[in-house]
């Protein structure tokens, strides 16, 4: 990993030149905790998303999918206890008027903004974005963009019974935006007020509550070193304090990665939010949500095991982890330099393999251009044939491609490309009716 101290600088400066993440609103100066995903982060993303949606979905039986809305009728956030609970501890400088979250902030010391000790008492601050939805902003019009896509799959929990038959322990998936107004921002994606969450809500009888816990801790961590490529010595599970639990948690484990700027700080939690939450809606709405067990002939409120991870926070856990300066021979002419590359597991990389002509000639680029053409229609892949051949493979080292395939005047004659390999940088001859197999087995 580069020198941490700058590593975020680079970091941020290569993901805006290289079209992955771009400030938000930026033409207007900026909107604080908005980031834009760029051409490259697009498919970053969205990588990381099928991928979760491959292992929570696809591989688990038991595991079926929603997309609710982002706006729900207001008595969901009244039930589930987010306008009462959902506030983090705000503290304001008198002098300056800038706000700190007060557990985040020792307010023995002056205000890091304008040096003065003047703070207010600390106070409940609701992180939620208040709407109105129809013409008229009254009371009864006021809901909020949801802080969490969680509530939209209690409150469809029993269409998903009804409409799949379902039976203990079943999970629901959902991948969607979240909007939380948190009271600072910072550190790239890590903390936003806009994001993208993947979730889990995973129903099971009270009382295999904490093995089905147990279970999903090691899935999650396994899932981020396995699947995401992360290294296992910058991921740890760590059990929350009491005193550190959600108003809905009977006990949470983070998975804690190493960021560069603060050290080990959360990537997902894994909840254990009981049965708080269908009970709060049954209670509210008056509609039974339960689970009839044919067995028993009971009715039964599961309890509920909640991986929750933040899309933004897991790219940029993959962008740190897969970073690297390391010396390479020079991209033209004799002797070493520095390069620039994204180690991505392959799975996560946004390009899988550029296609390069040697040199612009037209008998290589006929043939790099159908390559090209064949495997785009799998992959997303790039054709590149502007400036030397050294240059290019840098090109695509820095946005982590593992594989450049070139077309040379050989190829002419035997039918075979280079096939270069982004992490050693070995070269070897394929044939063309080969480069399909080598990609896909990258991938597996
Ligand atoms: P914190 O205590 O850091 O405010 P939290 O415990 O409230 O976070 P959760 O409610 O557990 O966070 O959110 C689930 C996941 O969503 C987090 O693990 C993280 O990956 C992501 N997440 C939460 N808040 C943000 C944010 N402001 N920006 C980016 N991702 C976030």
């Amino acid at each position: 990993m580069a020198e941490k101290n700058n590593l975020m600088e680079k970091l941020v400066s290569l993901c805006k030149r290289r079209g992955f993440v771009f400030p938000g609103s930026e033409i207007y100066g900026g909107l604080n905790g908005t980031w834009d995903l760029g051409p490259l982060g697009v498919l970053l993303a969205s990588n990381i998303k099928q991928l979760w949606w491959k292992s929570m979905v696809q591989e688990h039986d038991e595991i079926l999918g929603l997309d609710s809305t982002i706006l729900y009728h207001p008595k969901v956030w009244e039930a589930s206890g987010h306008i009462a609970g959902f506030t983090d501890p705000l503290v304001e400088c008198k002098n300056c008027h800038q706000r700190f979250r007060a557990d985040q902030t020792d307010i023995e010391k002056p205000c890091s903004n304008c040096g003065k000790k003047e703070w207010t008492a600390s106070r409940d601050f609701n992180l939620m974005f208040k709407t109105h939805v129809g013409p008229v902003e009254d009371e009864a019009s006021t809901t909020y963009l949801r802080p969490e896509t969680a509530q939209g799959i209690f409150i469809n929990f029993d269409n998903v019974l009804q409409s799949s038959r379902v039976k203990l322990p079943f999970g629901v998936a959902q991948i969607g935006k979240g909007f939380r107004n948190e009271i600072t921002t910072g550190n790239f994606l890590f903390r936003v007020r806009e994001f993208e969450m993947m979730e889990l809500e995973y129903f099971v009888k009270p009382g295999e509550d904490e093995k089905a816990h147990e279970n999903w801790k090691k899935e999650r961590l396994d899932w981020h070193i396995k699947v995401l490529g992360i290294n296992k010595d910058n991921l740890k599970l760590v059990d929350l304090p009491r005193e550190d639990l959600a108003h809905y948690s009977k006990g949470t484990t983070e998975i804690w990665y190493n960021w560069p700027f603060m050290g080990f700080g959360e990537l997902e939690g894994i909840a254990n939010r009981t049965d708080f939450d269908l009970k709060n809606h049954a209670k509210a709405s008056g509609k039974e949500l339960a689970y009839f067990d044919p067995e028993t002939k009971e009715k039964i409120v599961p309890y509920v095991i909640e991986p929750s991870e933040g899309v933004g926070r897991a790219m940029l856990a993959v962008l740190i982890d897969a970073y690297n300066e390391e010396k390479a021979p020079k991209a033209a002419g004799e002797g070493e330099e520095e390069r620039i590359v994204l180690k991505f597991a392959p799975k996560v990389a946004p390009i899988k393999a550029a296609v390069l002509p040697l040199v612009k000639d037209e008998k290589l680029v006929k043939i790099a251009k159908e390559i090209y053409s064949d495997l785009k229609k799998e992959w997303f892949v790039q054709y590149d044939e502007a400036a030397t051949v050294g240059r290019r493979y840098r090109r695509q080292d820095e946005i982590g491609t593992p594989y450049c395939i070139t077309v040379d005047f050989d190829t002419l004659k035997d039918d075979a490309v280079t096939l270069r390999d982004r992490d050693s940088m070995k070269q070897e001859r394929i044939k063309i009716l080969d480069i399909s197999t080598k990609i896909r087995e990258k991938l597996i």
